[in-house]
């Protein structure tokens, strides 16, 4: 599912009341039926509205469903990100789209620059993306899901991490800035970097091991444990201090954080740690000569007071959300799970669609809705950036 914002410049401002309407509805129907679609844009005469659900359709925003009852649209992920991308554009975050830089397992990752020339990063949440025919655990309950609720997971896994961002930005933990959030999506400053699993060598793996580890050990004592702290989360920025090189580690990638009372989170401790651990071994042959840290030791040092776990829940991202979206976190596992042989598929709508099984009673109408995300222009040259129009 490629990003292509082709269409963008072209869609008129009823275009965009359809499409939000066709979003607003989504909340409470799986297929949106036309007329609905039409009372909650309104717009008058029916005519303007069928044009606008058809410009739509056939750039892939929207697509048409057939269920046992009647007709309806759907909003594409395509869709989503358009009205993400509108949404970012009219606060003023965000003014061009340039290359794709990551693509996660989950994630598409953008550089992209505001009005006024600073570099951003946009982060395009996909969870259903992975293929499940790969992922063991919990099939059914991976296959069973809608478009929709994918969708819903995505928001929520945006909305998580730009909550535990901007906290941990504001107390002066190592992450990127946090600039917006929209949907599925989450604005940040860009960090020129690498990550820490293409460094080849470095000068003192000890003291990259230390900070490290002192980042784990002061997250748990404010009430958080990252979840999946690995190589590929950790980018290394290099400083110039003083004549002399010095490699700053950020932390990235917050979907999967979980508070030090989670009923797991000693081993999700002790994971991230033992994940520290292993890597430095086996890269730079490093192995520390003090054990731990140990989470009960680290449990014993925080500040019931300065809890960050608390006030992200307190900040509107509730208990109730964070279960939902970390059954989907257990199933799939973070990035590493990558190696166990998980694999990325084109399209997380047609995924997690795919119906094996031959059931379920929804009949994409291809035509008018065309499925396929249209083409993407793969802009290589950060100079030809797309502006998003106005
Ligand atoms: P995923 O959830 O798919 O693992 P990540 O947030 O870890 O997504 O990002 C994937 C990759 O994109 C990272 O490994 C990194 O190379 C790049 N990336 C992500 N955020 C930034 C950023 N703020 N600045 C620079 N590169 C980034
Ligand atoms: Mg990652």
């Amino acid at each position: 599912m490629k990003l292509d914002i082709s269409a963008l410049r072209y869609l008129t401002s009823e275009d965009w009341r359809v499409l939000q309407a066709v979003e607003q509805g989504s909340k409470n129907h799986e297929l949106v039926p036309t007329p609905l679609i039409q009372q909650i844009a309104g717009l008058r005469g029916g005519s303007g509205v069928h044009k606008c659900i058809s410009a739509l359709a056939k750039v892939g925003l929207i697509a048409k469903v057939k269920n046992a009852k009647y007709d309806g649209y759907r909003l594409t992920y395509g869709g989503l990100d358009y009205l993400a991308l509108n949404t970012h554009r009219k606060a003023n975050a965000i003014y061009s789209l340039g290359n794709q830089i990551g693509v996660g397992k989950e994630s598409d990752i953008y550089i992209t620059a505001s009005p006024d020339g600073r570099q951003l990063v946009l982060k395009l949440h996909r969870l259903g993306r992975i293929s499940f025919r790969t992922v063991k655990a919990n099939r059914d309950y991976l296959r069973k899901r809608s478009t929709g609720s994918w969708m819903y997971l995505s928001r929520l896994a945006a909305q998580k991490e730009h909550a535990f961002m901007r906290i941990l930005y504001r107390e002066g933990f190592p992450v990127p800035e946090p600039v917006a959030w929209s949907r599925h999506t989450v604005v940040m400053e860009f960090i020129d970097s690498f990550p820490l699993r293409m460094i080849e060598s470095i000068p003192d793996p000890g003291k990259l091991y230390g900070e490290l580890m002192d980042m784990i050990v002061e997250l748990a004592k404010r009430g958080l444990i990252h979840g999946d702290f690995n190589e590929f989360n950790v980018l290394i920025k290099e400083k110039t201090v003083g004549g002399k090189i010095r490699l700053e580690p950020i932390l990235i990638d917050f979907p999967q954080t979980v508070s030090t009372n989670h009923a797991n989170a000693q081993m999700y401790f002790d994971r991230d740690v033992a994940c520290v651990k292993r890597y430095f071994e086996r890269r730079f042959k490093y192995t520390s000569d003090e054990p731990g840290p140990f989470f009960a030791d680290v449990l014993k040092d925080a500040d019931p007071e300065r809890r960050l776990d608390v006030e992200v829940e307190a900040s509107g991202f509730s208990k109730k959300m964070a279960k939902e979206l970390e059954r989907y976190v257990e199933v799939v596992g973070g990035d590493q799970t990558e190696a166990d042989g998980a694999s990325v598929v084109g399209d997380g709508q047609d995924d997690a669609e795919d119906d094996e099984d031959g059931e379920g009673g929804e009949d994409e109408e291809h035509g008018e809705g065309e499925e396929d995300a249209p083409q993407d222009p793969q802009v290589d040259d950060p100079e030809l950036a797309e502006d998003l129009g106005s």
